[in-house]
């Protein structure tokens, strides 16, 4: 997952790009986060009974072009269709940076260490914000908006009718959204504005034997020197040029066009089929067909 605020500014910026407004900004920035909330579900356990954070993980990796699709024919309140709208972005982000990601943290590359990938997102995240607003991090409404309770309720019965629908499996209504609030508390913690909670994820890494296992997430994060911008994509073994700078650019272009083609669909304008061949079908860890 590239990181919380990367997804909600993307969104944003695809949303002003495509030229539509979605009736619910909450909805919508809630979706740019994705199946991510889902990896937050009872934290403190290893293997939760209801096992949202592995849902989370084929959610990324399996049928992605399906599930954004059934989700969008389901969405019918204002709310569900922001959500929806927002999810589509999560994963035309996703599915841009993690190939660069992926290859940033390779053996020998600037990010080769433990959790990587971790410390490569967070440190794109506090970029940004320092790009948007000077320094600081970003505050928790700006990577983890609260949805008001009746759109929790329309969102949590979109996802609950969708995975049922795509993958066959029962979600308990009261588990999705209790992911909501699992998510808001993990990005709670790893907003560490005057280093207290850095220090408690590296006792946490300690106790776990995990090296990075939370600190990789805390914020804020310098980014590592020398980060190239000519780079192979390690599952298509292009040869690309441009970093992050021009794959979120591609990420917001690609997202006005999938904006619009939604609101088109939902004004009966545009078919299934025609929406499907927009969505595309990236699997979100290395934007290959899934
Ligand atoms: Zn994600």
């Amino acid at each position: 997952m590239s990181d919380a605020y990367a997804h909600l500014r993307t969104a944003r910026h695809a949303m002003v790009l495509s030229g539509y407004t979605l009736p619910s900004q909450n909805a919508f920035l809630a979706g740019a986060n994705g199946p991510d909330p889902f990896f937050s579900y009872r934290f403190w356990e290893s293997k939760p009974t209801v096992d949202l954070p592995a849902l989370a993980q084929r959610l990324h990796t399996e049928r992605a072009g399906e599930f954004l699709l059934a989700m969008a024919r389901r969405a019918l309140s204002p709310a569900q269709r922001s959500y929806a709208a927002g999810f589509v972005m999560h994963n035309t982000l996703d599915s841009l940076v993690h190939p660069y990601v992926a290859f940033l943290t390779q053996k020998g590359a600037v990010y080769d260490r433990p959790c990587g990938h971790g410390y490569c997102e967070s440190a794109l995240d506090t970029a940004l914000w320092h790009l948007d607003f000077g320094g600081g991090i970003a505050p928790l409404r700006e990577v983890c908006p609260p949805l008001i309770t009746g759109e929790l309720g329309e969102v949590a019965a979109l996802l609950r009718d969708t995975v049922d629908e795509v993958f066959g499996i029962q979600l308990p209504f009261v588990a999705i959204c209790d992911s909501f609030s699992h998510f808001s508390l993990v990005r709670w913690f790893f907003r560490s504005r005057f280093g207290f909670k850095k220090l408690i994820a590296r006792g946490i890494d300690a106790v776990l034997h995990k090296p990075g296992f939370a600190s990789s997430h805390m914020q804020p994060r310098r980014p590592a020197k020398d980060i190239p911008n000519q780079w192979i994509n390690p599952y298509t073994g292009t040869l690309l040029r441009g970093g992050f700078s021009s794959l979120l650019a591609a990420a917001e272009k690609t997202g006005a066009v999938r904006i619009r083609a939604l609101c088109l669909y939902w004004d009966g304008a545009l078919t299934e089929d025609e929406l499907k061949k927009v969505l595309g079908s990236a699997n979100y860890d290395t934007g290959l067909p899934c």
